[in-house]
């Protein structure tokens, strides 16, 4: 969940869910869906209460809206889906109070004392599962469990998301995933109408294997993309893939890859 008016409305790209879904299926955790919302109060409050209801998810990952501004409105619509209270997290309070001192000895800014903006950012929803550091930056990460699934508060500043999530998030929380097997191969100048009839096999006889096909109009490549939990159920399928696209005349651009 990528909470953003800037997102929703064309003037930035929201790199943060790419690259979380990237991670999360290299580690075992894909993606269901991924979903970008205004920083409106009721809209975030709908969008975790649909995330909460839905019986395929066990974990809600949302960034951005955790800043000093009015406009970041996060915490306090999370707080209303939960129906928890807004506290001060005292370490945060004081990591923030340290970094505002360090700031302003560094001629960063003009005053030592901590702004009314600056508190928000420490102002969470009561009964947090576990509050994450942020070196990088003034915004907590925070984990809540509600409905059986956690849901992780992350900030919107990529590198402050991203720090967070590999330093301290993904040791702790994400450590017992495995991945799925992942196999392409890549063909020059093939028609992907041509595939339909294998795919559609496929789907009927490897049902726990997903194919995919993605053409690139700038590359003039079509990939076929295999993914699986059982490595020899992908290689099997890639292998029909390669001995049929054969028979049909199409070429093989580069060896398969593998992730
Ligand atoms: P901080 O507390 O550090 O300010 P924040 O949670 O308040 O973080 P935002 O204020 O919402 O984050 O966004 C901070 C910056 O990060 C903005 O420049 C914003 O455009 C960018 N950003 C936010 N979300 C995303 C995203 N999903 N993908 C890429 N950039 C993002
Ligand atoms: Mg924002």
């Amino acid at each position: 969940m990528a909470i953003g008016d800037e997102l929703v409305g064309g003037f930035t790209l929201d790199t943060n869910s790419h690259w979380l879904a990237e991670r999360l299926r290299l580690l075992g955790f894909p993606v269901k869906r991924i979903t970008a919302i205004r920083d409106r109060p009721q809209e975030i409050v709908d969008q975790v209460r649909r995330e909460l209801v839905d019986d395929e998810v066990t974990m809600v990952f949302c960034s951005g809206g955790l800043g000093p501004t009015p406009d970041d409105r996060t915490f306090s619509a999370l707080a209303d889906a939960l129906g928890r209270e807004l506290t001060v997290w005292e370490e945060t309070r004081a990591r923030i109070e340290r970094r505002v001192q360090r700031m302003h000895e560094a001629g960063l800014l003009d005053s030592p004392e901590v702004t009314e903006g600056n508190l928000r950012m420490a102002r969470i929803p009561a009964g947090p599962a576990y509050v994450f550091k942020n070196r990088r930056g003034m915004a907590p990460g925070v984990v809540y469990e509600a409905n059986g699934k956690r849901i992780f508060v992350l900030p919107g500043v990529p590198l402050e998301m991203k720090g967070i999530f590999t330093e301290e998030l993904e040791p702790q929380f994400l450590s017992e995933g495995s991945a799925a097997t992942v196999r392409e191969l890549r063909f020059t100048f093939a028609v992907e109408a041509r595939f339909y009839p294998l795919m559609k096999e496929l789907e009927q006889s490897f049902p726990d294997v997903s194919v995919g096909s993605y053409p690139n109009f700038e590359t003039k490549e079509l990939v076929i993309r295999c993914l699986g939990a059982d490595p020899k159920r992908v290689d099997d399928v890639i292998e029909i893939v390669r001995r049929r696209s054969a028979q049909l005349g199409m070429a093989v651009a580069k060896p398969a890859a593998s992730a």
